[in-house]
């Protein structure tokens, strides 16, 4: 088989970069990117044989970990039926039964093949249902690549060192206003949406200070405002009901996406039926898809809410503090400054003192260059982190103590060699 370096090559001559999305490039990390050939629970292997515990995890999708036993059946039994309808199926209702009923307050569900169009289609609707304009959004907030959401958005974005997008229109974000995270806007009567990812997690994962969804809740209720959770990566992974049962605060309208698709491409915006029911067909807020709700998509997302129970929750929180943990005492053993935020099972790593609470101090912290230099060290001792400092770190049922150990070993090699400087 060909090796990375050769793959890249070759990649580089017909894909813009070399890749579909731009922080699997490698570009604020440096180096050559791996290509995968197979993955298995907590494990993906390259086209060099090189195996690798992975935090990764497609982003989030993964969680009951990779080419789970449960989704590959669901799915290979989906494909033998058709891949594709473009007419209804009862999937599509059980799976959109499961999510209302799981998330508080929820009432109708929508399915899309991304996040993307759920953050962009859930803005388009609070504009229809609310006759308004203005989208507030926090700096550092991801919520897919539409051209009005893209104003300082994170992630992929802030990762290849873009404060915005070219292309992106004045008039495209000119109702769009950015303000800081973790402090309540003003809301006034031209906004049509707040939109916020409950727990940020594409600057790095941001916790909410407590009372700032509480206050964003009470800044649209007082100036009628939709509130919109981003939980494209909360969902599902805090909580059964996501961070919306975690937290306790109930918005009007929510997005989905990763996790509900368990490693298929899908995403879902969903609401009160007030709100809901100005959707086409039902009402004039027009949004559609050739695959929505997908037959492959929604089998993968059934089997894998099917294993998500209290005891996984509980599984995976462990996990992750068993990591966070473990990361903050070897930092603090060898003397270099880190902090792992962590909100149940959902945690990141920042290699600076204290957790930061916007994109500000997200960014001074992740572009110390700390970062790179540990991911280097323990890419090549077989543990894959994200090729970036803005990403969480996704762990999943498959992995256990003995892979957390594993990779505090590493971190903590990797760190001393920060120490001298190696
Ligand atoms: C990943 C992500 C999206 C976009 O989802 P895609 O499926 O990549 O289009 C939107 N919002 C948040 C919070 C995300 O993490």
């Amino acid at each position: 088989m060909a090796t990375n370096a050769e793959l890249f090559a070759r990649a580089q001559q017909v894909i813009p970069g070399g890749v579909n999305s731009p922080v699997r490039s490698f570009r604020s990390v440096g180096g050559t990117p791996y290509f995968v050939d197979r993955a298995q629970g907590p494990y993906v292997w390259d086209v060099e044989g090189r195996r690798y515990i992975d935090y990764v995890q497609s982003y989030g999708p993964t969680i009951l970990g990779h080419a789970h036993k449960a989704v590959i059946e669901a799915v290979a039994q989906a494909a033998a039926q058709g891949t594709s309808y473009g007419a209804p199926t009862e999937r599509e209702v059980l799976l959109a039964e499961t999510l209302c009923s799981r998330v508080p307050s929820m009432a109708w569900a929508r399915l899309t093949s991304s996040g993307t169009e759920a953050a962009m289609s859930a803005i388009r609707l609070a504009r229809g249902a609310t006759g308004r304009n203005k989208v507030i959004k926090f700096a550092g907030c991801y919520h897919g690549h539409s051209d009005a959401l893209l104003a300082a958005g994170g992630s992929g974005v802030a990762n290849q060192g873009l404060a915005d997008s070219a292309g992106v229109t004045p008039g495209a974000v000119a109702d769009t206003v950015v303000v800081p995270y973790n402090q309540i806007p003003e809301v006034d009567e031209t906004v049509a949406v707040v939109a916020v990812e409950p727990v940020a997690a594409n600057m790095g994962v941001v916790a909410p200070e407590p009372g700032f969804l509480e206050g964003l809740r009470e800044a649209c209720d007082s100036a009628g405002a939709l509130l919109l959770f981003d939980e494209v990566i909360t969902g599902f992974r805090l909580a059964p009901g996501g961070a919306t049962e975690w937290f306790g605060v109930e918005p009007d309208v929510w997005c989905f996406g990763k996790v509900v698709g368990g490693g298929l491409p899908i995403g879902v915006f969903g609401g009160r039926a007030e709100y809901m029911e100005h959707l086409a067909p039902l009402g004039g807020v027009y949004q559609a898809g050739t695959l929505s709700g997908n037959p492959l998509a929604t089998a993968a997302g059934l089997a894998t809410l099917e294993q998500l129970n209290a005891d996984a929750y509980r599984r995976l929180t462990a996990i992750a503090s068993r990591l966070a943990d473990g990361m903050t005492q070897a930092a603090a053993a060898v003397g270099v400054d880190c902090v792992a935020p962590r909100v149940g099972s959902l945690l990141g790593v920042f290699f600076c003192e204290k957790a930061p609470a916007n994109f500000c101090e997200a960014k001074a912290a992740a572009e110390n260059g700390v970062y790179s230099r540990v991911f280097h060290r323990l890419l090549s001792d077989g543990v894959a982190f994200a090729p970036g400092p803005y990403e969480a770190l996704f762990v999943s049922l498959a992995h256990t103590d003995e892979h957390i150990d594993t990779t505090i070993e590493a971190f903590t090699q990797a760190l001393a060699s920060e120490v001298d400087g190696g």
